[in-house]
């Protein structure tokens, strides 16, 4: 028989505390420390995961600074957040005025002197804008009571030009810190492999010579062939662990190593070599957290970061990354009303990705136009973006503002324009703040505000809400297999998602004019069941018993596919 999605009951995920949590906040690292604290890093081997939880979760990507302000600074900050949470998740399963998600990723939170939070100054310690340590840990449990992990941006590339660490390696080549950072006597002359800005910079302090960097000057590389970095960087990620969080995003984990230019700062074995070991140490002592790697590459060369599948269940390295070609497949697809785009991606995908991945997916995310722009404003693209995301496999991201269709804030190439404050209302202070906003508020507030949607049945932050609770209430759509369709049209993007349970048919019109299909692929003893509610989908059955179905311009049908009487 198959299970009916309605009959799925939704019940919030309630965190259990961490194993070995301590409850006092841990020191600051000692400058003068020596390698005994090596002990703690080697991890029993192949301890499998137990991030089930994380399979088919709904997470949601909060910049701190743009969420709330708390304490009428202009700038957003942890108990800001805090109070914001029931927005997310209320976790009462039985109210469905909230968005309904199962974790969130904040953006980088530790001391650093930008606004964005990627040079960071001091692993141990929340940023003083945002609030403290106490703040992290109530963040976590408020968030936990609610039945929402929390994962945390990890930047261990690099750490900030300001950082003590470097501070001391660039005074003095004697100093013990010299080697945790990349030198040269000369400048090799190398580029980023994505653009123009150098990647060896001139020391102007004591110990002269060139240090790597391959954002910028401010951002040297840390240097992990060095095995005091390779264990600092894995003591620091369990550190956050045992302060409550659930896992972790982890920043650059392609440019690790360099070898040469261009493409050699890509992608290296030793790069592999080091998050495998980071994996097993994190397995070894938090199997149930979560890690994300940010490789933005191709499908091809995403996969070798989810390791091997043999020794440990899910991966061996990173169990998941986010899927960039994907996210840009779709928004391709939409704006050119061809299904292919995605179709492409998922068959890279069927022939080089392991079994049992995470495929972390999104749509866009702090580093890329706003969807919304992207999309030129156009509200049914905006939903049929929610909707092919939210029925594909994978675990989805959301990026803060996407679902009420947060604009970019200019047409500038400035990253803070992708990084607004949050419109809660349409009042000056936006709701996010009673000061004024540390950044303008993007164009269309007006009615890009959560209050203005929040009781409008037909606004795109109720379609997220409703698809969010689709997906939590199927077995199918949460962690079923996919197999995609070729349908007659070449707008038309059709897949079966399926469990031994259950089967669910999804077909999304990515063209401009409406859509028929004279005969579903139904298999036969089966019928097809319209789940998407509030779609003006039209659904025939011929004489020759034949599914046909018509769908508006950018509309969405899922149909979970029944034996009637079963
Ligand atoms: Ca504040």
């Amino acid at each position: 028989m198959a299970v009916l999605i309605a009959s799925v009951s939704c019940t919030a995920h309630q965190a259990s505390p961490a194993p070995g949590k301590t409850s006092g906040v841990a020191t600051r690292p000692d400058i003068q420390r020596d390698d005994t604290s090596r002990a703690t890093t080697t991890p029993r081997p192949d301890r499998p995961w137990q991030i089930d939880w994380a399979r088919g979760a709904v997470f949601y990507q909060v910049f701190v600074r743009s969420f709330h302000d708390s304490d009428g600074d202009g700038v957003g900050d942890l108990p800001g957040l805090i109070s914001r949470l029931d927005y997310l998740n209320d976790g009462d399963p039985k109210t469905d005025d909230d968005l309904g998600i199962d974790g969130i990723w904040l953006m980088p939170v530790f001391a650093s002197p930008s606004y964005h939070g990627y040079d960071v100054v001091d692993y141990e310690e929340i940023d003083r804008e945002y609030g403290s340590n106490d703040d992290f840990r109530r963040l976590c449990e408020e968030a936990h009571r609610r039945g929402i992990r929390v994962i945390t941006d990890f930047v261990m590339n690099h750490t900030g030009r300001d950082h003590l660490w470097f501070q001391l390696a660039a005074e003095r080549t004697d100093s013990e810190f010299h080697d945790w950072y990349v030198w040269r006597d000369d400048d090799p002359g190398w580029f980023q492999p994505w653009g123009n800005g150098p990647t060896w910079h001139g020391n102007p302090r004591g110990a002269g010579g060139y240090y790597y960097g391959i954002f910028w000057g401010g951002m040297p590389d840390l240097d992990f062939r060095n095995p005091r970095v390779r264990d600092e960087m894995k003591r620091l990620a369990v550190l956050w662990l045992q302060r409550g969080a659930d896992g972790l995003r982890l920043d650059a984990t392609r440019h690790l190593f360099a070898s040469g230019p261009g493409d050699g700062q890509n992608d290296q074995p030793e790069s592999h070599a080091y998050l495998k070991e980071f994996s097993a140490h994190i397995r070894s002592v938090r199997p149930d957290a979560f890690l994300v790697g940010e490789n933005w590459t191709s499908t091809e060369r995403i996969a070798p970061y989810f390791g091997s599948i043999d020794p440990v269940r899910g991966s061996d390295e990173l169990p998941s990354s986010f899927n960039f070609p994907l996210a840009g497949a779709i928004v391709d697809g939409i704006n050119r009303g061809a299904a292919q785009p995605v179709h492409d991606v998922l068959a890279a995908m069927k022939q080089h990705y392991p079994d049992g991945a995470i495929d972390a997916t999104f749509l866009r995310n702090h580093d890329q136009i706003r969807l919304a722009t992207a999309l030129r404003g156009h509200p049914p693209s905006l939903g049929l973006a929610a909707a092919i995301l939210l029925t594909l496999p994978g675990t989805p991201f959301l990026y803060y503002g996407e679902e009420i269709g947060l604009q970019n804030g200019g047409n500038g190439p400035e990253d803070e324009l992708k990084r607004t404050p949050m419109p809660w209302t349409a009042e000056p202070g936006g709701g996010f703040t009673t000061a004024t906003p540390w950044h303008p508020f993007a164009p269309g507030q007006a009615t890009d505000n959560v209050a203005a949607q929040r009781r409008d049945p037909d606004s795109l932050l109720a379609r997220y809400r409703h698809l969010i609770r689709m997906r939590k209430r199927s077995e199918a759509l949460r962690i079923g297999d996919i197999t995609p369709l070729a349908l007659p049209a070449p707008g038309a993007l059709g897949f079966l998602r399926s469990t031994p349970s259950q089967t669910v048919l999804v077909i999304h019109n990515l063209e401009s004019a409406r859509l028929t299909l004279d005969s579903l692929p139904i298999p036969r003893g089966f019928r097809p069941h319209d789940r998407l509610t509030r779609m003006t989908v039209t659904l025939e059955r011929a004489p020759d018993g034949a599914w046909r179905v018509e769908l508006p311009p950018r509309a969405s049908a899922v149909f979970e596919l029944i034996r009637p009487g079963s």
